[in-house]
């Protein structure tokens, strides 16, 4: 099989976003994603400032033993767009074989058909402040792929940094309101190595997000939620 671009592997952490929210979990990252966009935290996996590394499902397994030791069971694949890589189908069976459940965040544009192995599967559309355009016909068929799954989870998160995104985060909503829709505050201040003032700035942010929420009626069935390893470690890689 394919190997995989690993960027970092650690934990075991927290994971601070979305349906998994506070979950202990190891992280593999990898590297390359489809999109750009404007505000990404994670810009080192795909503009060339990080080199990632070739790893096969055994040797990214090893990693994460090496790492995590006896004290992980939950193992979260993150990015870049882990979508993008085939090879990831068979680390996410040699978890499972060891009883090591999964999540993953996408944004749903690529698909591959291990991403329905996945435990629980964070969709995440790029709302108009990303200045990335959805594709909804690809997103459809990608909602429509992980619907019939048994005994695991789906979720749709998107980052809101304005009341543009907000609109954006309705329709997406109402386009598919069986599933659960998480909102969370977008962090618009990447470099800032001040945990403190960022802390500050983005629960600002959380209690406007909450408000806006409060008062809309198509928002009615969304959990809103802050970036909580952001408010626990700032801006900092790898934790
Ligand atoms: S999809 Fe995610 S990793 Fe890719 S550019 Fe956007 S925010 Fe960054």
């Amino acid at each position: 099989m394919k190997p995989t671009p690993v960027l970092e592997i650690f934990g075991p952490t927290i994971q601070g976003e979305g349906m998994v929210i506070g979950r202990k979990t190891m992280f593999v990252r990898t590297g390359g994603c489809d999109y750009r966009c404007s505000w990404c935290d994670s810009a080192f996996t795909w503009d060339g400032s990080q080199k990632a590394v070739a790893m096969s499902a055994e040797a990214i397994y090893e990693k994460l033993k090496e790492a995590g030791g006896r004290s992980f069971n939950h193992v979260t694949i993150s990015g870049g767009n882990p979508a993008m890589h085939p090879g990831l189908g068979e680390l996410v069976a040699l978890l499972q074989e060891q009883g090591i459940e999964t999540a993953i965040e996408t944004q749903g544009s690529i698909w591959n058909d291990w991403v329905k192995e996945i435990d629980e599967v964070t969709v995440s559309p790029k709302p108009p402040s990303s200045l990335m355009k959805t594709d909804w016909a690809r997103l459809d068929y990608y909602m429509g792929e992980l619907r019939p799954r048994r005994e695991k989870e789906v979720s749709l998160k998107v980052v809101v940094f304005d009341e543009g995104d907000l609109d954006y985060a309705m329709e997406v909503h109402e386009r598919y309101p069986a599933v659960t829709m998480y909102l969370q505050v977008g962090n618009d201040d990447t470099v800032t190595p001040e945990v403190e003032e960022l802390r500050d700035h983005l629960l600002a942010k959380y209690e406007w997000l909450t408000e806006k929420v409060l008062q809309e009626e198509r928002l009615n069935g969304v959990r809103v939620l802050p970036q909580l390893h952001t408010l626990l470690w700032g801006n900092k890689q790898g934790v």
